[in-house]
């Protein structure tokens, strides 16, 4: 097996840290704007302005805790937030000169935390009710601290072996390390939260147990696993599916057998950007992305489309699989047919037609399944909730679903053909959804 510290090295965090200097004099370019346009294009509201000045005055504790407060997974999202889209897209900088680096900032100051084992908050005096929540994500996680600081007292249940969800097991190393989300967990757990890992609801723990033990219960459940292609092949060696490579990659050993040499991976997400960039990083010789339609329907991140293309990852357009091709048990090769764009469907996205007669083979030997996620239906169905297609339905503001006692939050609640919500939205749910149960348990109002 072939293990090496050349593939450790090609999982290490690939965005270099500001040094102190650096950071001082980026912040001390902040013109600590009046009614500033960064916090409104943050989701979770971060005072930016206010973090900034912190840093430039030294006050890295200070600057840190302005983060977290506002968002619980602040550290995280430093580093995975699409910021060119949300806070440094609206800085006004953009106009004059270039924009305030607010992740690397951002980074800079939670950074310091981790590395000086800040603990940042105190929890809530008890006021004797309890809220479980299932699920430790980031929508999960945020909840659990604002109520944790409102005096709840909270469980959450997670069925993985540790908590922070897709920060600790979705997203490739080299941009976001286990332990900065492991550190966010700690802070809540610091707070006085239980998080029962290993611990499936349905299976371990009934529904019913939750409703009748707790006050109120969350549901940030996320999505499933990738569903399958739908073509003949899939149960040959070789078909991976992306959440379980990029999983793997950060709970086990690197060995450069994980892939192999001519990796294709189906989908052009978010996901399929890092399966694809994990495969190369893991000794790939050739590694395609494949996808159905072209450039302008691809739904990942700018940033992440320009990395891959960095890390010397290929791109097909319009071509679909229609059948994995297998010797022996393994994956040889992969039949595709070409496609064409038609018709705009009901979301205005046009519409991939096959073209007849236009299949074609390719060598391949490993095929890397990334075409979205599916939905925990049955789990839904076991609470008895409102959904469709499963997702949930909740009460605008409220996050209340159609039992009084259950509210839902993150990617459960995210629909209209939106699959995966950036985990700062996942985050701010979260913290919404807390101040919701607050509300509904207590007489006290709190911001909505
Ligand atoms: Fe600073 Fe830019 Fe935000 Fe203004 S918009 S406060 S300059 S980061």
């Amino acid at each position: 097996m072939g293990v090496s510290n050349e593939l450790q090295k090609n999982f290490t965090e690939v965005v270099p840290a500001l040094k102190s200097k650096e950071a001082i004099d980026e912040a001390n370019r902040c013109l600590y704007c009046y009614d500033a346009p960064c916090i409104k294009a943050c989701p979770t509201s971060i005072d930016i302005p206010s973090f900034i000045q912190k840093i430039a005055t030294g006050n890295l504790r200070g600057s840190a805790r302005t983060i977290m407060d506002s968002n619980p997974v602040g550290a995280s999202c430093a580093r995975v937030c699409p910021t060119e889209e949300l806070c440094e897209g609206a800085c006004v900088l953009n106009h004059a000169s270039k924009p305030i680096i607010i992740g690397l900032l951002q980074r800079h100051a939670t950074d310091w935390a981790i590395k000086n084992n800040a603990t940042l908050f105190t929890k809530g005096e008890d006021n004797g009710k309890r809220v479980a929540i299932v699920g430790a994500g980031p929508a999960g996680l945020s909840a659990a601290r604002e109520l944790a600081r409102f005096g709840y007292q909270v469980t959450v249940f997670e069925a993985k072996e540790k908590a922070g969800g897709l920060n600790t097991y979705g997203i490739v190393s080299f941009r976001l390390p286990q332990e900065i989300s492991l550190w966010e967990v700690e802070q809540i757990e610091a707070l006085g939260v239980e998080i029962r890992t290993n611990t499936c609801i349905g299976v371990d723990v009934q529904p019913e147990e939750l409703l009748a033990g707790y006050d109120s219960v969350l549901l940030a459940i996320g999505m499933g696993s990738v569903p399958n292609l739908q073509i003949a092949g899939e149960d040959l060696i070789g078909v991976l599916d992306a959440i379980t490579l990029v999983e793997d990659t950060k709970t086990k050993p690197l060995t450069d057998e994980m892939v192999g040499k001519k990796v294709v991976v189906i989908g052009a997400g978010n996901t399929a950007i890092d399966a694809a960039t994990c495969s190369k990083r893991m000794g790939a010789e050739n590694v395609q992305i494949l996808y159905r339609r072209t450039e302008q329907e691809m739904s990942c991140y700018q940033f992440e489309y320009e990395f891959a293309k960095q890390d010397g990852v290929e791109f097909r357009w319009l071509v679909a699989p229609a059948r994995i091709i297998g010797e022996n048990g393994r994956v040889k090769g992969l039949e595709l047919v070409r496609m064409e764009l038609g018709e705009p469907d009901a979301k205005g996205r046009k519409r991939p037609v096959p073209i007849p007669d236009s299949e074609f083979v390719t060598e391949v030997d490993y095929v890397i399944k990334a075409i979205g996620q599916m939905r925990h239906h049955s789990l839904i169905e076991a609470f008895g909730i409102e959904n469709k297609n499963g997702v949930v339905k909740v009460e605008d503001d409220t996050y209340r679903t159609s039992h009084a006692k259950i509210f839902a939050a993150g990617d459960v609640i995210f629909g209209g053909g939106k699959t995966d919500a950036m985990v700062v939205d996942a985050a701010n749910h979260g913290k919404r959804a807390a101040y919701a149960i607050h509300r509904a348990l207590s007489d006290e109002k709190q911001p909505v």
